[in-house]
């Protein structure tokens, strides 16, 4: 009669899952067993239960958050959660019914009885608490939850705090010793210096730690600059800047390894854009990220095109993240042909190390098609252009790595005024 009916155990105590579950297989059902909250409300997803058992103290989600967020996920509400807790105390079961629970059971499980209970409860039986009882303990349920909440909140709140201090730490720290290392092969490597009279071998060798120490120093240069954005303490230095040339020596940077990967890179003309206000270092880091991507994510032979333009007033309604301030804007625009980028990805991509792709299949080198990175390049373009009062935005049809529908990042910023 109960033929292979499936039953859903959710309990974090392994003996007593082991107990359970070695009742319920005799009687002839199949139990799938879940160790705590989360991975029960996945396996129901999954499993489609008859039933699910559902005990309450448990640590992260309890049973009882649990069972609310099952019966209300498509296709579930029907099922059948039966509670179980263990040090009974008084409202338990109204708690649990209150929840979301059909029916409640205290522990310790009578073994004999169980099957038969269970077999009620999968034929229809469920039990009700009045309403009157239901309004208070929804009250106490929806408290509890949102003390939860809290208490999540906070920790996750310090948690990102800690992480932005050991980024801190770590950047500062690693800059010192970097610097002397690279300090030390400038001295080497100059061409009057010891580096005639070595032989082309160790010429070679020295040219690669230098290499791998300028990128070093590059990654350290980022997390700082990831830090004085999410600080704000990014101190712009307020010029005139002509974007012709800020977007010209971003470019510059990024000819030889165009060329090297067979990439057509161009600049188009740009003399008609008004002069900013701004600081033009930032500008050309910010458009040097946007570009250097463009390369890494563009497959040999491809085109990379920087291009600007006046923002028209259509544009502003539809991008501006808040109504922007009255202003002109103006924005360089970074298209390549390559892989593109998935529209449920084009938010996260300028959060601080998101990467789409699984950083562990990257290939190694920072400038080769797909290559390594940390992840904070656009954290830093978004934060330059925010930090002038601009935004960036990506626009793509997709992730395809045979198609390459390409890619088209927006980097808009106000005209401004000179400070103070
Ligand atoms: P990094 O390039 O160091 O991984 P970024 O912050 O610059 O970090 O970029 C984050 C992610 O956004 C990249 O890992 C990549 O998945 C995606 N991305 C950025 N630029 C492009 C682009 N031009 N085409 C396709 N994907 C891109």
């Amino acid at each position: 009669m109960n033929a292979r009916r499936r039953i859903l155990y959710v309990e974090d105590d392994i003996t007593s899952r082991m107990l359970v579950s070695q009742v319920l297989y005799t009687a002839g059902y199949d139990v799938i067993e879940a160790e705590d909250g989360m991975a029960g409300i996945r396996m129901a997803q999954e499993v489609r239960p008859d039933l699910i058992l559902m005990d309450i103290n448990m640590p992260g989600l309890d049973g009882y958050a649990a069972a609310t967020k099952i019966k209300g996920l498509p296709g579930l509400a029907g099922t059948p959660i039966i509670a179980m807790t263990a040090n009974v105390v008084e409202g338990d079961r109204e708690r649990a019914l209150t929840a979301g629970c059909d029916g409640y059971l205290p522990k310790p499980i009578d073994v004999d009885a169980l099957p038969e209970q269970i077999n009620e409860f999968l034929g229809g039986r469920r039990e009700r608490v009045d309403k009157e009882a239901e309004r208070s303990y929804l009250r106490e349920h929806s408290q509890r939850l949102v003390d939860r909440l809290e208490e999540k909140v906070a920790a996750l709140t310090r948690s990102d705090e800690m992480k932005s201090r050991f980024i801190a730490i770590a950047a500062h720290e690693l800059r010192t010793p970097v610097t002397v290392i690279r300090g030390y092969l400038d001295i080497l490597l100059d061409a009057t210096g010891p580096i005639s009279e070595v032989s082309p071998d160790t010429k070679v060798q020295l040219e690669g730690i230098y290499h791998g120490v300028s990128r070093l120093y590059e990654i350290v240069e980022d997390m700082l600059d990831v830090t004085r954005i999410e600080a704000k303490t990014l101190d712009l230095r307020i010029a005139p800047v002509r974007l012709d040339q800020a977007a010209a020596k971003a470019v510059a940077l990024h000819r030889e390894n165009a060329q090297r990967r067979n990439l057509t890179l161009t600049l188009e003309p740009m003399g008609h854009l008004p002069t900013i206000w701004g600081d033009g270092g930032r500008i050309q880091q910010a458009l040097g990220h946007l570009i250097g991507n463009a390369v890494k994510f563009t497959p040999d032979g491809g085109s990379i095109t920087v291009s600007g333009r006046v923002v028209s007033q259509e544009q502003l309604d539809t991008t501006a993240p808040n109504p922007p301030l009255d202003d002109h804007f103006v924005e360089v625009i970074v298209a390549d042909t390559g892989i593109g980028i998935d529209p449920s990805e084009q938010g996260r991509i300028f959060e601080q190390f998101y990467e789409v792709q699984d950083p562990s299949l990257h290939s190694t080198s920072k400038t080769e098609f797909m290559g390594g990175g940390a992840g904070l390049g656009l954290a830093i373009t978004r934060g330059v252009a925010e930090a002038h009062g601009g935004w960036v935005w990506v626009e793509s049809d997709g992730y395809d790595p045979d198609r390459f529908p390409g890619s088209r990042f927006h980097v808009v910023l106000p005209v401004g005024a000179p400070p103070g």
